[in-house]
């Protein structure tokens, strides 16, 4: 029993099934059982949204819930993803260690985690040893895959360049007592509200409800719809050997993640929206950091990217006056 509990708090306290060198061997296990017990506090997070019913809503929630969702969804995708998972741009330790601990808010796991089982995504995209492959159908990619026990340890072995950092392994390991840490003091926050700006409407219930409950479960969804509907809906403009698709609303939720066919092509740029009327607030929001020093080394989008794009398109155009000619 305390093993059990002991997991929820140490995600590390579970050894790693697989070994270096064996990292195909390791994903060839299969469990996919469901781990109901170990996703209790997942299932809670879900329920409470109900309270939202019971606790009254003011604009200062609101508006709390936005901007909380914004800044944890850029440090997903700005850190978690561009930065750690790929490293397309360089930045200094502590502005690393504030980006992944906001990440780490975000109840998506540890950074580490997050990173690895990315990293096997992208080398086994839409396999049988991807570990969200969308071949499984849109629960299984959406939701299925996190939730059973081959996905839950951190894949150390192919996340070892990041290791050498002991708070990267402290937030990976204990990611789920910075979200409960996280959580008290939103509530905290909304308890002082109350008391020293009663105009504001709020109260600590109200706060950790919206600002904090609501806005993580969008946040998570809206993450794992990249895994989910990013590979279902929308337009692929690169031939890849996968499902990947570009998808405007998606890019918007996620603020830039939906140009995910343009992301599985080239995965080595900063830039998912290569276009520049592909929207990628991500790489805006990246950009001005580098003005200001804080990151350096954001990698572009290589010209044969867009010669790659241009013969696609190309291909495309001549195939389809094929059809029309074979047709008339
Ligand atoms: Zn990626
Ligand atoms: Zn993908």
């Amino acid at each position: 029993m305390f093993k059990f509990f002991l997991r929820w708090i140490d995600s590390w306290s579970i050894p790693n099934r697989s070994k270096s060198n064996e990292i195909e061997s390791s994903i060839a296990i299969k469990d996919t059982q469901i781990q109901w017990l170990r996703i209790i506090p997942f299932i809670l997070l879900h329920i409470a949204c109900l309270a939202v019913f019971w606790v009254g809503v003011s604009w200062f929630a609101l508006i709390f819930m936005f901007a909380f969702y914004l800044i944890r969804m850029f440090a997903i995708t700005g850190f978690f993803h561009r930065y750690l998972s790929h490293k397309t741009f360089q930045t200094s330790r502590p502005v690393q260690f504030f980006f992944l601990l906001i990440g780490t808010m975000s109840a998506q796991r540890g950074p580490l985690w997050w990173a690895a089982h990315h990293r096997y995504h992208h080398r086994f995209t839409d396999t049988e040893q991807d570990p969200h492959s969308s071949t499984h159908g849109f629960w299984y990619s959406h939701i299925g895959w996190f939730l059973n026990d081959q996905n839950f340890t951190t894949r150390k072995e192919v996340i070892k360049d990041w290791l050498k950092f002991p708070e990267i392994v402290w937030l990976d390991r204990f990611s789920l007592p910075v979200v409960l840490l996280t959580a008290l003091s939103i509530y905290g926050l909304g308890e002082w509200l109350a008391a020293a700006y009663p105009s504001l409407g709020t109260s600590g219930l109200q706060l950790l409800v919206w600002g904090f409950v609501v806005s993580t479960v969008l946040l998570i969804h809206a993450t794992l719809c990249i895994n989910s509907l990013a590979h279902l809906y929308g337009s692929r403009d690169f031939e890849t050997n996968d499902n990947s698709r570009n998808n405007l609303f998606l890019s918007i939720i996620t603020l830039g993640e939906g140009w995910h066919n343009n992301h599985h092509y080239y995965a080595g740029s900063t830039r998912q929206g290569f276009f520049w009327w592909q929207i990628d607030i991500t790489y805006y929001i990246l950009k001005i950091m580098s003005y200001l020093g804080l990151v350096w080394a954001i990698k572009p989008v290589p010209q044969r990217i867009y010669d790659a794009h241009k013969s696609h398109q190309l291909n495309l155009k001549m195939n389809r006056n094929k059809i029309q000619t074979e047709e008339s």
